[in-house]
């Protein structure tokens, strides 16, 4: 975990007059996201003009002073960095030729705009296509083609309709963008709304403002808002050691406070984390601030994303390196989401070595071979 000083920001020539009322306040982190050309190279010198209007005409660039302050903003190779920076290889066909814009069909699944019905218990929901940072990575990153904005009350009331109808539906995934752009008045509607539908258990948001805007969870009015509600869990969506500061464990903090677990997804991006022993770090440093490691994910076969695809190898092997070395708990589950809709596969070394009909012959992770009776 990184112990960021006090006023660490000032180090920084464009933000040496920012005082700490506004630093750590998610609001004016939020109206100060560097969006443009002129904006970035104010801080990374080195962007390329002509590289970067190639990208951004197409897939949109935005990050949060704060995310982009963890950053070492003088190497091109900082992971921080190439999650937030466009690059050519988003456009390039020889990268990308295997890729679809909506290759899970969450669109065509989707029983009412911003709805994906895939399994029956659990349905997705899109809230707004905003988010604090676009992440290079994004595997919704086809909403970066069109217009920020927020889905309208009406969409919500038939969403809201199409779930209280079906009582098949046990959980509801809110998800972006990131919900956590919205106004709390919007936030709270929308809880309010899920949690007195008899059949809903379990409301998961997905957000990841912890990484990139710790401080929207500073917001006392948000956390008495999330503390009304006990049908709430959150995913968020670290990739790197460098992610996690005192800002985060902070954050973190104040939503446990509220009587919410805070689970975390991985994706596996090469050049940015693809290194068993960064992964193995990674992991306990989400430990040390309380968060329990979910999902490893192979990287999505997503148009503009598929540059950062390693082989489904590399997740295997960082798996068998982190078992039996690493805590339990701090183990994620790798995961592929297959093409067409048709979900998510886990995946794992194989710790079965024979099967034979009474015997099955097992190894541990040291590659210690036992027999055990299969009765
Ligand atoms: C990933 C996903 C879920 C949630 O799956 P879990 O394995 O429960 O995390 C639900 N619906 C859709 C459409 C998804 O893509
Ligand atoms: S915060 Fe999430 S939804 Fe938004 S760009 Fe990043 S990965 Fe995509």
């Amino acid at each position: 975990m990184r112990i960021l000083q006090d006023s660490y920001w000032k180090s920084f020539e464009k933000w040496k007059n920012i005082d700490r009322d506004n630093w750590f306040n998610w609001k004016w982190q939020t109206a100060n996201r560097i969006k443009s050309l002129e904006d970035l190279k104010s801080i990374v010198k080195w962007v390329d003009e002509r590289e970067f209007y190639q990208v951004n005409t197409l897939f949109h660039f935005a990050t949060t002073p704060y995310y982009l302050s963890l950053a070492d903003i003088t190497n091109p190779e900082d992971p921080i960095l190439k999650q937030v920076i466009p690059s050519k290889q988003e456009i390039d066909e020889e990268y990308q030729k295997e890729a679809e814009l909506d290759p899970f069909l969450e669109d065509i699944k989707s029983p009412v705009p911003g709805l994906t019905y895939r399994y029956p218990d659990r349905v997705l929901m899109r809230t707004t296509n905003v988010c604090s940072v676009y992440c290079r990575h994004c595997m919704r990153k086809r909403m970066f083609l069109e217009e920020e904005r927020a889905k309208t009350k009406e969409e919500f009331e038939i969403m809201f309709e199409y779930i209280k109808k079906n009582k098949n539906i046990k959980e509801v995934l809110i998800s972006g963008g990131d919900p956590l752009t919205l106004p709390n008045k919007k936030i709270d509607y929308i809880l309010e709304n899920l949690q007195y539908i008899d059949h809903i258990d379990v409301i998961r948001i997905g957000t990841r403002d912890v990484v990139v805007n710790p401080f929207r969870f500073f917001d006392e009015n948000l956390l008495e808002i999330l503390s009304k509600y006990d049908k709430i869990w959150i995913v968020t969506h670290f990739n790197h050691p460098n992610e996690i500061t005192n800002y985060t464990k902070q954050a973190v903090k104040n939503i446990l406070q509220t009587g919410i677990p805070v689970l975390n997804q991985t994706v596996l991006l090469k050049g940015v984390n693809d290194d068993k022993f960064l992964i193995e770090e990674l992991m306990r440093d989400l430990l040390k601030v309380k968060i329990k490691p979910y999902y490893l994910f192979h990287c999505d076969p997503v148009k503009g994303v598929y540059h950062f695809k390693t082989g489904i190898d590399k997740g295997l092997e960082i798996m068998e390196h982190l078992r039996g070395r690493l805590s339990g708990i701090g183990i994620p589950t790798f995961a592929l989401d297959l093409n067409g809709g048709l979900g998510k596969i886990p995946l794992l070394p194989e710790y079965i070595v024979e099967k034979g009909g009474k015997y099955i012959k097992f190894r541990n992770y040291e590659n210690k071979e036992v027999i055990i009776k299969n009765l």
